[in-house]
């Protein structure tokens, strides 16, 4: 049987999804060969990585004025790709500082241009919460600005967009896909593919057209947004069996209609775990309402010594990858979009017997 996944990266995948590669793994299309061994010259190949594309500015609505780039090298090679691409001729960015992710980016970042951190982690009556734009000091000209739309260790987001007079960047590894969202709004959005695309090994870049051609000139061929634009990510050989598989997630996502289907569904996944955690004396969320995460809910139990306990019960009921991440410990739940109302309906009911058993 197939257990419930809540594992933070690469994450679960829809079982339909899996199924169709499977049934299709020998044999594409009865072209006699899988996918995996075809050219990504080939017109059968390109005419999968269209249709992908095609799929996924359906789901995004995204504008004609965006391109849409298939790169490798994980969420953290953008960290380096995207100050040598849109730092310019000027020197400064602003990042937001929110937790592990953001600043992981902003470090990348320092080594190549004078980055403005705005510190906006904040306590809101105890509970870790997001601050205030009003109190945040932006520099005045940044050449971008920078921030993590969703903190996948921390499980904390963003409520709005920021407002901002530069090209605003978002990290959306953890997000993309779970809710609609603006991409007019947007300069530039990146995410890995592991979280709620696909399979890890494919890095997706929405960049607005007029900031492709501004990288530096000793940028690495492969890293320069306006050449792979040009060769539609195929600048060298592309992940190409990630990029069918997350063409296969794309499918499946508007078949079950959409961006705005799937996030109802989110928001109740999310609503059912968070009421059942605030309504328990056991279990304990750190962050505040409104910057709770729809797709990564952290935890922790009311004795950290249940956890090794917590943890094997959990996996004998199928439920697997609920340890915290290793920096911060506790519990997570990752709720991607793969991950069914069923499995946060069986979480719920094994933490329930768990804390009338141990509570
Ligand atoms: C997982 C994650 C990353 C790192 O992704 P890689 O593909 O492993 O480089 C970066 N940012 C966020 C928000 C993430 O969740």
């Amino acid at each position: 049987m197939r257990a419930y996944n809540f594992c933070a990266g690469p994450a679960a995948l829809p079982t339909a999804v899996l199924e169709k590669a499977q049934q299709e793994m020998l044999d594409w299309h009865g072209k006699g060969l899988s996918i995996m061994e075809m050219s990504h010259r080939s017109q059968d190949y390109i005419a999968v990585a269209e249709k992908a594309e095609a799929d996924l500015r359906q789901l995004m609505k995204i504008p004609e004025n965006y391109s849409v780039l298939f790169l490798q090298g994980g969420a953290s090679l953008q960290f380096s790709a995207i100050p040598l691409n849109l730092l310019g001729k000027k020197s400064q960015a602003d990042y937001i500082h929110t937790g592990i992710w953001s600043e992981k980016a902003l470090k990348e970042a320092q080594r190549y241009g004078d980055i403005n951190v705005i510190e906006a982690g904040t306590r809101l009556e105890g509970k870790l919460a997001i601050a205030e734009q009003s109190t945040w000091h932006l520099s005045d000209h940044p050449a971008y600005v920078h921030y993590v739309e969703n903190e996948t260790i921390g499980g904390l987001r963003f409520a709005g967009i920021p407002e901002v007079n530069a090209p605003l960047v978002c990290d959306m590894s953890s997000c993309i896909l779970s809710a609609p969202q603006d991409v007019s709004k947007f300069g530039l959005i990146y995410a890995g593919a592991q979280k709620n695309i696909g399979p890890a090994g494919l890095t997706l870049v929405i960049v607005r057209e007029d900031l492709l051609d501004q990288a530096r000139a000793d940028i690495p061929g492969i890293l320069k947004y306006s050449a792979q634009a040009k060769n539609d990510s195929m600048v060298n050989t592309p992940s190409t069996y990630a990029w069918y598989l997350s063409g296969l997630v794309f499918e499946w996502l508007l078949e079950q209609g959409g961006v705005d289907a799937i996030h109802q569904r989110n928001l109740e996944k999310a609503g059912l775990l968070y009421g059942y955690i605030d309504s328990s004396e056991f279990y304990h969320n750190p962050i505040a309402l409104q910057n709770r995460s729809i797709m990564n809910v952290p935890f922790t139990l009311a004795d950290a010594a249940l956890e090794t306990q917590f943890l094997q019960q959990a996996e004998e009921n199928h439920l697997l990858n609920l340890a915290g991440h290793r920096s911060v410990g506790g519990m997570r739940a990752s709720i991607y979009n793969a991950v069914p109302l069923e499995g946060v309906q069986a979480l719920v009911h094994f933490m329930d017997d768990f804390a009338k058993r141990y509570g």
